[in-house]
């Protein structure tokens, strides 16, 4: 299976379109993201499969909140617990 840096294509190149994506499959007209609820963190550590297997995690959203996430570095464990406003 290949990856994004198999394929040659700049990582910049695909945020881009994965938050143009985002922004068009997941966020209501009022510009909150559906996925994360604009946090830019999804939590699924409940998910599992239909057999059970555990499958979740946390996740930086798809939206540009959980890339600003992601490319800050951000912990999301401190960063699910750090009160609004509040800085990781
Ligand atoms: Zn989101």
């Amino acid at each position: 299976m290949s990856d994004i840096y198999e394929l040659g294509i700049p990582l910049e190149a695909v945020e881009m379109i994965v938050a143009r994506y985002a922004l068009t499959m997941y966020v209501y007209a009022d510009g909150l993201c559906t996925l994360c609820g604009n946090r830019g963190v999804m939590d699924t550590r409940r998910v599992r499969t239909p057999a059970g297997v555990e499958v979740g995690r946390l996740n930086y959203c798809l939206c540009p909140n959980g890339m600003a996430l992601r490319q800050r570095g951000v912990d999301l464990d401190r960063w699910l617990t750090t009160p609004p406003g509040g800085q990781p």
